[in-house]
C-alpha cells in the first residue's frame, strides 16, 4: 500500500525536530524527508541527514530542473523538499514526515491533496522564545526575525488539518502518533481491503 505524507509546521523553537525524531525512532515504516537549504549549517548538523546544504546557485538549479515538490524562502534562505526520495519512499509503502514552513506546506496540500498538515504549537509564545534562546544557535537579529515570522505562522494554523500542542514533549509525540494512526485507519485508506472480500 502507498505511504502517506505528514507535513509538520510550527514556529522556530517549538520542538518539531524532537517530536519527529521520537516518532521516527519508534516506527520502522516512517521516513524523514531531508530538505535542501541554502542556509549555512549549524554546529552539530550533518549534511545529508539534517539537510542537504547547497549553494543558492545549486538550489536555483534544483528549482529549474523541477527537482522539488515545493520550496520557499524563509528569513533570507531557500528551503525545499526534494521530490524523488519522497516518491520512492511512498511507493515502497513508507509514510513520510517532513518539517516545512507554512508557505511550503500549503503548496504541498495543493499538489498532494491527501497530504496531512499538522501544526505544532505551544500554548505560550514565551516558552517558544525561551527555547530559541536556550538553543543559542541563531544571532539575536535572526531570532527576532524568526519570532516575528512565528507570530504570522500561528495566524495560519487554521488551514491545517490538526494542531499538536507541545507543552509536554511526551504528550506531543502521543498526539502526532495518534494522528498518524487515525489517518491510516480512514475508510478511504482501507475500504479496498474489504472490497476484495465482497
Ligand atoms: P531552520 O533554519 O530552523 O532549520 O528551519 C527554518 C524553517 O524552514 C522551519 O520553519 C522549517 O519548517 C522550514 N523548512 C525546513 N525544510 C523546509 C522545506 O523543505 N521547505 C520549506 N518550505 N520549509 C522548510
Amino acid at each position: 500500500m502507498k505511504g502517506k505524507l505528514f507535513v509538520l509546521s510550527g514556529p522556530s523553537g517549538v520542538g518539531k525536530n524532537t517530536i519527529l525524531n521520537r516518532v521516527i525512532a519508534a516506527s520502522d515504516h516512517v521516513r524523514y524527508s531531508v530538505s535542501a537549504t541554502s542556509r549555512q549549517s549549524r554546529p552539530g548538523e550533518v549534511d545529508g541527514s539534517s539537510y542537504y546544504f547547497v549553494t543558492r546557485e545549486r538550489f536555483e538549479e534544483m528549482i529549474a530542473q523541477d527537482e522539488l515538490l515545493e520550496y520557499a524562502e524563509y528569513v533570507g534562505n531557500y528551503y525545499g523538499t526534494p521530490l524523488a526520495p519522497i516518491r520512492e519512499a511512498m511507493k515502497n509503502g513508507f509514510d513520510v514526515v517532513m518539517d516545512v514552513e507554512v508557505i511550503g506546506a500549503k503548496k504541498i496540500k495543493a499538489r498532494v491533496p491527501d497530504a496531512v498538515l499538522v501544526f505544532v504549537a505551544a500554548s505560550s509564545m514565551d516558552a517558544v522564545r525561551q527555547r530559541l534562546i536556550a538553543r543559542g544557535d541563531v544571532s539575536p537579529e535572526a531570532m527576532e526575525e524568526r519570532l516575528k515570522r512565528a507570530v504570522w505562522e500561528c495566524s495560519q494554523a487554521e488551514d491545517y488539518d490538526y494542531i499538536v500542542l507541545n507543552d509536554d514533549v511526551e504528550q506531543a509525540v502521543r498526539e502526532l502518533r495518534a494522528i498518524m494512526v487515525a489517518e491510516k485507519c480512514k475508510t478511504v485508506e482501507r475500504i479496498h481491503l474489504l472490497k476484495e472480500e465482497f
